[in-house]
C-alpha cells in the first residue's frame, strides 16, 4: 500500500519545527500539482502515468532564492521534507508540476508517499489561511501541527476524514464469492470494493452496513477489520473491513453511484488489480482472489 515504503524509509511526523537545510527536500505545490522532476511528465496523458516512471523531488538547494514560508513536515528515514507554501519561488532546472494522479503511478515509493501526504498539509494550509470564525490571518502552531488565530485564538487541525472499504463476501459450500462494484461516472473504470465516508455520529461499522445497504442492498454480519491506510488524495483516513452477507444475497445496485455490481468468484476476479501496489482495495481484492476466505483470518 501507498504508506508501505521500506525499512530505510520509515515516516516519523513527529512534529517539529526545524530549518531546512539545502539537501533537504521541497515538496512544492500549485493548484493541486506538485513540483517534480520525472521521465514523462506532461507527454502523452498527464493524467495517467504509466508504472515505473521515475520521480525526483526539488532539494533546497535547487532554488536559486531560498523560498519563504517553508515548514517541516516529516521525515523519511535519513531523508527530510518540508512544504514551501512561497508561490513566487521556484526551483531551477526542469522541474514542473506534476498532477498527483500521474505521480500515484511513479517511482520510487517513498518518494510518492511524501508527495502525496504532503498535497494533503498543503491544500490545508491553503484552505485555512484566515480563521473561520474573525477572519484574521492564521499563524502556525509553535509546538504541534495546528493552526491558530492570533485573534480568537481559535484552533485548526488537520483535515481528515474516516472512510471505510468493504469487502463482502459469502461461502456457500466451496463456492467463495465477492461483491465488487464500479463507479458511474468516473475515468477509471476498474473493478472496486463498496467503499464511502464515515458520517457525523457514526461509527466504522455503522459506515459498513450503511454503504453495504445503499450500494448494493445487502445485510452483513461478522465485520472484522482488516487493515488502515492514509490516502490523502481524497483527505482520507481509510479502514478496510471484511464481511459476510446477511441473508437473502440478492444485489440491489444503487445506479446513481455505481455503474455496476455483482458477485465474483475467485476465478471471476478480474487481475486488472494485481500491479496495484498503493491502495487498500487493490490489496483486499487480491488477497481474496489468491486465497479466497482463508486469506481473511
Ligand atoms: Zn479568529
Amino acid at each position: 500500500m501507498i504508506q508501505e515504503v521500506g525499512p530505510d524509509h520509515v515516516l516519523d511526523n513527529h512534529f517539529a519545527r526545524l530549518e531546512p537545510e539545502g539537501s533537504d527536500r521541497v515538496l512544492h505545490f500549485r493548484d493541486g500539482a506538485c513540483l517534480a522532476r520525472a521521465s514523462s511528465v506532461g507527454a502523452g496523458d498527464a493524467d495517467a502515468g504509466d508504472a515505473g516512471d521515475v520521480v525526483d523531488l526539488p532539494h533546497l538547494a535547487d532554488y536559486a532564492r531560498a523560498p519563504e514560508l517553508v515548514t517541516y513536515l516529516f521525515s523519511l528515514g535519513e531523508e527530510r521534507f518540508f512544504l514551501c507554501l512561497d508561490d513566487e519561488a521556484h526551483a531551477g532546472g526542469d522541474f514542473s508540476y506534476a498532477s498527483m494522479g500521474w505521480l500515484r503511478h511513479a517511482e520510487p515509493a517513498h518518494l510518492l508517499f511524501a508527495a502525496v501526504t504532503a498535497s494533503q498539509l498543503d491544500r490545508w494550509y491553503r484552505d485555512n489561511r484566515f480563521c473561520g470564525s474573525c477572519g484574521h490571518a492564521m499563524a502556525l502552531a509553535p509546538t504541534s501541527r495546528e493552526l491558530v488565530c492570533p485573534a480568537c485564538a481559535r484552533i485548526v487541525y488537520p483535515k481528515i476524514c474516516p472512510g471505510v472499504i468493504c469487502a463482502v463476501t459469502s461461502c456457500d459450500g466451496d463456492d467463495e464469492k465477492i461483491v465488487l462494484t464500479r463507479y458511474a461516472g468516473r475515468t477509471t473504470a476498474l473493478w472496486a470494493l463498496v467503499a464511502g465516508f464515515t458520517e457525523i455520529g457514526e461509527s466504522l461499522e455503522g459506515t459498513v452496513r450503511r454503504e453495504v445497504m445503499e450500494e448494493v442492498g445487502l445485510r452483513v454480519k461478522n465485520l472484522r477489520f482488516y487493515k488502515s491506510q492514509p490516502w490523502s488524495f481524497t483527505d482520507t483516513l481509510l479502514a478496510g473491513f471484511w464481511c459476510e452477507v446477511d441473508g437473502d444475497p440478492a444485489i440491489r445496485v444503487d445506479h446513481t453511484e455505481l455503474k455496476e455490481a455483482r458477485w465474483f468468484t475467485r476465478a471471476e476476479i478480474p487481475a486488472e488489480r494485481s500491479d496495484d501496489r498503493v491502495s487498500l482495495t487493490g490489496e483486499m481484492i487480491e488477497r481474496f482472489r489468491a486465497q479466497g476466505r482463508a486469506g481473511l483470518l
